[in-house]
């Protein structure tokens, strides 16, 4: 199997590590009934995308 001849130094663990780090989920909220949701994606509430409804049969107007 394919085995690392050296060891990679501290400062180099640390250096790939620094992007291992967890991001907070980004959201944003409905401009129609102002529940957060997925960014760039419809509503699942009210099935609104850019402020016209886009998924059938959730909350007509
Ligand atoms: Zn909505």
């Amino acid at each position: 199997m394919a085995h690392p001849k050296r060891r990679h130094s501290r400062s180099r663990k640390g250096k790939r590590r620094a992007h291992d780090a967890l991001k907070i989920p980004t959201f944003a909220y409905c401009s129609n009934c102002g529940t957060p949701k997925i960014p760039h994606r419809a509503c699942p509430v009210c099935g609104f995308y850019k402020d016209r409804q886009v998924i059938e049969g959730e909350e007509e107007i």
